[in-house]
């Protein structure tokens, strides 16, 4: 069954550098959907230290990924909580051991994805984005090579220092990233483009922002 248009319950996914997540937060504060991020969940959890916090918090010592049951759990918990009618996932599922947690969730609360949004942007691209941002080590302002350049080749407009790379925008780790998403995240999306055809929308996420934002409003008939 295919939910109404607009759908109460998302999921978006991006490649590292498509924009999503910016994407995914200005969906939330201009349209009310509660973001889910489990990284997020994951650090409240540990922060409150309950029973579940403790777990994840030993499984994260260890350097050991968070095991898909307990992700499970601290989902359902998150879900199930007051307020909780309209949401959209970022990041979620991760793997494609994690989708048939989603389909368990939607069968056990009663709700169904009504769109599954892909911010689509080449591996080529996604790594120009990242690869080009840069940041003043004295006042802090960001800028990037090709979207936002400052006047003068790799010196701050506000005080003339030498910009500098992020830390973790080194080719290095900008090329792992990109390798996480081809293997992890492709064939989950491969996998919603066949099986739920009539709720995927691919979004040309190389476009300006602006226009990639118009387009995901009117796909998903928000406008
Ligand atoms: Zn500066």
């Amino acid at each position: 069954m295919r939910e109404k248009i607009p759908p109460n319950h998302l999921v978006v996914f991006g490649r590292p550098g498509s924009g999503k997540s910016t994407l995914a937060e200005r969906l939330g504060s201009e349209f009310g959907y509660t973001l889910i991020r489990t990284g997020e969940l994951l650090r409240a959890a540990i922060r409150r230290q309950d029973f579940l916090g403790k777990r994840v918090e030993a499984h994260l010592a260890t350097g050991d990924l968070v095991p898909d049951p307990l992700i499970f759990e601290m989902l359902e918990q998150h879900l199930k909580a007051p307020g909780m009618q309209k949401f959209l996932f970022d990041g979620f599922p991760r793997t494609m051991g994690q989708v048939p947690l989603l389909e368990g969730f939607e069968k056990k609360l009663g709700f169904q994805i009504g769109a599954y949004i892909d911010i689509a942007v080449s591996h080529a691209e996604a790594v120009a984005r990242m690869t080009g941002r840069r940041v003043c080590p004295i006042c802090g302002a960001t800028y990037h090579l090709i979207g936002k350049p400052p006047r003068v080749a790799e010196i701050c407009d506000n005080d003339g220092a030498r910009l500098e790379k992020r830390k973790d925008d080194t080719p290095e780790v900008v090329e792992f990233r990109q390798k996480i998403f081809d293997d992890y995240a492709v064939p989950i999306l491969r996998y919603y483009q066949e099986h739920a055809p009539e709720r995927f929308f691919v979004v040309d996420g190389e476009q300006p922002l602006e226009a990639v934002y118009a387009v995901t409003v009117r796909a998903l008939g928000l406008a």
